[in-house]
């Protein structure tokens, strides 16, 4: 059965923040309380933020808060599979049901900013099949599709 549900609505985020605390613990490594701070965010932002709005939130919690300590974060996060950079938008997504096992695809709306993730296992075997008979080592694999979501489809009908 194919999942179309919505990612990241109706997550209960402190249990999805104690998994994260868990899967670093289980790696060895420290999800500082800025890092915890900066997933938290992104979650609580639909999943997707500019580095500048991160920050800007940041700093009205703790002035201390500077560019790097935003982007030290976030290379954190995506080093560990917690956050992934969307190039096309320049944007960080992230969110708590998609995890470094679970492949998926972006669904970037250009109207309204918003952005779904979308499990799709079988797309991302195929590019690896292709990429491997072309030797080439795949190192990200985030699909970045752009369009317009079903309310902002619903707008222009309605105009
Ligand atoms: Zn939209």
């Amino acid at each position: 059965m194919r999942t179309t549900e919505r990612l990241i609505d109706n997550i209960d985020l402190e249990q999805a923040m104690a998994k994260a605390v868990d899967l670093c613990k289980s790696k060895n490594i420290r999800l500082t309380k800025t890092r915890k701070r900066v997933l938290e965010i992104i979650w609580q932002n639909q999943g997707i933020l500019k580095a500048y709005d991160i920050l800007e939130i940041l700093e009205k919690e703790d002035k201390s808060a500077k560019p790097i300590t935003v982007y030290r974060a976030l290379d954190f996060l995506i080093e560990n599979g917690l956050a992934y950079k969307v190039e096309s938008i320049n944007s960080f997504f992230s969110c708590p049901k998609i995890d470094q096992t679970c492949e998926f695809q972006l669904l970037i709306c250009d109207k309204c900013g918003k952005v779904e993730a979308v499990p799709t296992p079988e797309a991302c075997r195929s590019l690896d099949q292709y990429a491997n008979e072309l030797g080439f080592k795949v190192t990200s694999k985030v699909i970045e599709a752009h369009g317009a979501c079903k309310e902002c489809q619903n707008c222009t009908v309605g105009k």
